[in-house]
């Protein structure tokens, strides 16, 4: 009762001072005294190459039943075992030369923490946090895209990222020509300042041979993240335009010279693309295998069937990577380009057969890609208009904070 009474006169002010006062000194109080009475030591360990973490405790005159202890200790101690050359350990070594704590970063995204308190292991795993910049970057293609992507800044692995996106649209092997331009705004990742990584493209625009596309990165609430046209409509159609990856085969491009094969489109059906003996092909669409064979013309060939009456052919392969009757999606390796069969060097020989006639591919009208869900337009507009201002205001090169 009297101290009920006593605190019901403090005024309020103070009872929140005494409700401070206990957590706040006690924690600073802990910290002085234990640096004031233990003085550790720190030392920070960058791994050298060969070395393992029984020699560096060795080095320190730390216990290695100690380090087993750890390492047996739970995943997180398992990770002492797979530290790579490079990363810099931090020790805390108290006055008896006892290990107090090991701090290190087992990847770019995190931090763990292992404490020994009075011979108890405890660890903790911290995810660092990340900020992550918007970036623009524009070029124009003079002699590869390749070439153009590095003179705007861009690493080979973006300017496939780039690549991809538009890869149902343009077929980036053989229809390339000097002039094609290409602007995006993606991502770079940073940790405490420091840049570690490229993350995704959030829009992008891409001119070939005068005919401009643009795409949009959109994640709807099911969490699900694609590109799509500003009209809402996805970027993914129901054929990929080149069956192979031009990564293998741009080093060789040259946009000054028109490609002799287009012009014989006509005169033998197909579309050749030269790429060296290896090259992944992959499947134009989703379908079914209905040939995978050889014989002295085709050399080693596939056909395979999709929906709506499209079939499409690959010849020459030196190698199937897909037998009769299997089921294939688009993108999927069905072979690997070479020159079997009827053919003077490595190349693929493609062909489009819809309704049993011989089409081009970048002109034949295909169904139409799938669009946004009426009800997600409100949330993807909102999102993409602000990009594709940006996108059409390139002159500027650098931007946005996050
Ligand atoms: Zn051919």
């Amino acid at each position: 009762m009297l101290t009920v009474e006593a605190e019901a006169k403090v005024p309020k002010a103070d009872v929140s001072a005494q409700i401070e006062l206990p957590s706040m000194p006690l924690l600073s109080f802990s910290e002085a005294g234990l640096i004031g009475q233990e003085q550790f030591e720190t030392l920070n360990h960058k791994v050298k190459k060969g070395q393992t973490m029984s020699g560096i405790f060795t080095d320190l005159g730390l216990s290695q039943a100690l380090l087993l202890k750890i390492i047996k200790h739970n995943e997180d101690g398992k990770r002492l075992t797979k530290v790579m050359p490079g990363t810099v350990l931090n020790f805390k070594i108290d006055a008896q030369k006892q290990l107090k704590s090991l701090q290190f970063d087992p990847s770019d995204k995190e931090t763990l923490s292992i404490v020994v308190n009075e011979g108890e292991v405890s660890t903790e795993l911290v995810a660092h946090e990340l900020q992550t910049q918007l970036v623009t970057a524009k070029g124009s293609i003079t002699h590869s895209l390749f070439g153009a992507g590095k003179q705007a800044g861009l690493t080979d692995k973006m300017v496939m990222q780039l690549a991809h996106i538009f890869s149902w649209d343009i077929d980036f092997v053989l229809e390339i020509r000097q002039g094609d331009s290409f602007s995006l705004i993606y991502e770079k990742v940073y940790k405490n300042g420091e840049y570690i990584t490229d993350g995704k493209i959030l829009a992008a625009s891409f001119t070939n041979q005068g005919k401009a596309y643009e795409a949009v990165y959109f994640e709807s609430e099911e969490g699900d993240g694609a590109y799509y046209a500003p009209n809402g409509r996805s970027m993914k159609k129901a054929f990929l335009r080149a069956p192979l990856n031009f990564s293998y085969i741009s080093s060789n491009f040259n946009p000054r010279r028109k490609h002799p094969i287009t012009k014989r489109i006509k005169a033998h059906r197909g579309i050749d693309y030269r790429a060296p003996k290896g090259t992944p092909v992959f499947a134009a669409g989703n379908g079914k295998v209905i040939q995978s064979s050889y014989n002295k013309f085709n050399g080693n060939y596939v056909f395979v069937q999709h929906p709506n009456g499209i079939v499409t052919k690959y010849l020459h392969f030196s190698k199937r990577a897909v037998k009769k009757g299997a089921r294939v999606k688009q993108g999927q390796t069905i072979g690997y380009v070479g020159s079997t069969g009827m053919s003077t060097a490595s190349h693929l020989h493609y062909e489009f057969v819809y309704n049993g006639v011989h089409r081009n591919p970048r002109t034949v009208s295909l169904p139409k890609a799938e669009p946004l869900a009426k009800n997600k337009m409100p949330a993807f507009e909102r999102m993409a208009s602000p990009l594709l201002a940006e996108l059409s205001g390139l002159n500027q090169r650098l931007v946005v904070a996050n």
